[in-house]
């Protein structure tokens, strides 16, 4: 059965979707077969693997909201064994769309259920908010890995979303657990940097990944090719660190 994880933070530009997009590529390089869930709106996964958002038909929303199968609406990617379910703007309806409808905050864990057994991992690319769109994917997930950016407020609205956390574990998905975090954007001749390191690993200690994701300007290019990381520099410090992730998470399976 696969292990579903929700990449989350609800603060924007923290690494989430260059977590989501080259951490699923890493780990179906390494042969498991990985399906990447976007749930943003700004569809900012699924142009980072070469797909238009405004020129696909269908979307996660019309899973969610409309009942659309899952099969209807997976992608094929130009990576072997990474299959993907896209996102388009339409899904900022969903957020409202969604709050009179029953079972709202469990639609998206329908439809994972059923594909669970056809991958190794799913993982989800959480929105910037703590809205339905997180509880759906948190609610779906086995786990949530929380990408923090090494900057000064790094720890600003965390409480707030491990809060989050517990109270969708009270009361939607009792098994949820933290996969980890993972600190983003490491600029090792940054004081701040090694500031930040030393506390979220005083903290958290084993609730923290070894691997840390260096700042890595081939990272912040590889989208616009619509690429990820691998396939766009296998040899840059960031695709390196990608993979020693994809060990990580592997290894805790
Ligand atoms: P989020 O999904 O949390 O909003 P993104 O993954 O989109 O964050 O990252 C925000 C911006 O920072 C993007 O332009 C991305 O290319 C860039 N970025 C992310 N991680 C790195 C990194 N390790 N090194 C350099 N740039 C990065
Ligand atoms: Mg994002």
């Amino acid at each position: 059965m696969g292990k579903i994880i929700a990449v989350a933070n609800q603060k924007g530009g923290v690494g989430k979707t260059t977590t989501a997009v080259n951490l699923s590529s890493a780990l179906a390089i390494a042969e498991a077969k990985v399906l990447i869930v976007d749930m943003d709106p700004q569809a900012n996964a699924t142009s980072g693997l070469g797909y238009l958002p405004h020129e696909l038909e269908k979307s996660v929303y019309d899973a969610i909201v409309g009942d659309v199968s899952l099969d209807e609406i997976i992608l094929e990617t130009q990576i072997n064994n990474l299959y993907l379910v896209p996102s388009k703007i339409d899904l900022t309806a969903a957020e409202i769309e969604l709050v009179t409808v029953l079972s709202r905050e469990t639609r998206l864990k329908k439809h994972l259920d059923m594909k669970k057994d056809d991958f190794d991992f799913i993982i989800i690319d959480c929105p910037p908010s703590l809205g339905l769109l997180t509880i759906n994917s948190l609610t779906a997930a086995d786990t949530v890995l929380i990408p923090l950016q090494c900057e000064y407020y790094a720890l600003e609205g965390l409480s707030q979303l491990l809060n989050t956390v517990r109270l969708i574990r009270e009361n939607l998905n009792p098994e949820l657990k933290l996969e980890g975090i993972l600190l983003t954007m490491y600029d090792p001749r940054n004081n701040l940097s090694k500031e930040v390191y030393r506390q979220v690993r005083e903290y958290f200690r084993e609730d923290m990944f070894r691997t840390i994701i260096p700042r890595n300007v081939k990272l912040s290019e590889a989208p616009s090719h619509g690429l990820p990381i691998i396939s766009y520099d296998i040899r840059s410090k960031g695709a390196e660190s990608y993979i020693e992730l994809a060990k990580e998470v592997i290894s805790r399976r």
